[in-house]
């Protein structure tokens, strides 16, 4: 049944996601499927822990994400790779995702990076692995998925990045805009309506 399955989705640190995959996540919940995010560490190098837990805590309830699990790895400072693999393995078997929304590693901050790789052997057996766009990209990163979006759902993006109040000086809205536009033009060239999407690698894409 649709509304059975479950998304899982990882940011190395309070919005990550939202900025990666904010669309996205509104897509699941409007299939009627459930959201769970991980954050892993409490980014408490750009700002007090308990402060970035709660606004993490107001995005996820304004993207209707249903669960929120706290790591709590040292910011800039992540476990060996095997832990963070076991962790993400363990949550992975409890939920039982048909698709995990991750960063990539074509980004240049060392945590996501070390999400990305754990992530490869963490999901292996989830159906679908999707690759979001970091807030530090790489040049070298090449999508392949894109999900559409409107208008309405950019702007619940922005709000929930938004909700990261001690985190406004990071990312203007209207970067956030832009590049939801630049994408959505891929998809449907240049066009008097407008389309938003976000870019996502696929990892792999197993067919049941
Ligand atoms: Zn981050």
């Amino acid at each position: 049944m649709e509304d059975d399955k479950t998304v899982l989705v990882v940011g190395a640190h309070p919005d990550d996601y939202e900025i990666g995959a904010g669309m996205s996540i509104l897509s699941e919940k409007e299939k009627g499927n459930k959201v769970i995010s991980v954050v892993c560490s409490s980014g408490e190098s750009r700002g007090s822990p308990t402060t970035r837990q709660k606004e993490a805590e107001h995005a996820a309830k304004i993207l209707g994400i249903d669960d929120l699990i706290f790591l709590s790895y040292k910011d800039t400072s992540f476990p060996e790779m095997v832990q963070i693999i076991d962790d993400l393995k363990n949550i992975s078997s409890k939920v039982n995702p048909y698709l995990v929304m991750t960063h990539a590693d074509h980004d240049t901050h060392q945590d996501h990076v070390a999400v990305a790789e754990a992530s490869m052997a963490a999901f292996k057996k989830v159906p679908q692995v999707l690759l979001y766009r970091g807030s530090f990209p790489k040049k070298e990163f090449l999508p392949n998925i894109f999900v559409m979006g409107n208008g309405e759902m950019l702007e619940k993006k922005i709000e929930a990045i938004s909700a990261h109040k001690s985190q406004s000086q990071k990312i203007h809205p209207d970067y956030i805009r832009a590049t939801a536009i630049f994408f959505g033009s891929l998809i449907n060239g240049d066009n008097s309506i407008i389309s938003y999407a976000e870019p996502f690698i696929s990892n792999h894409y197993i067919r049941g």
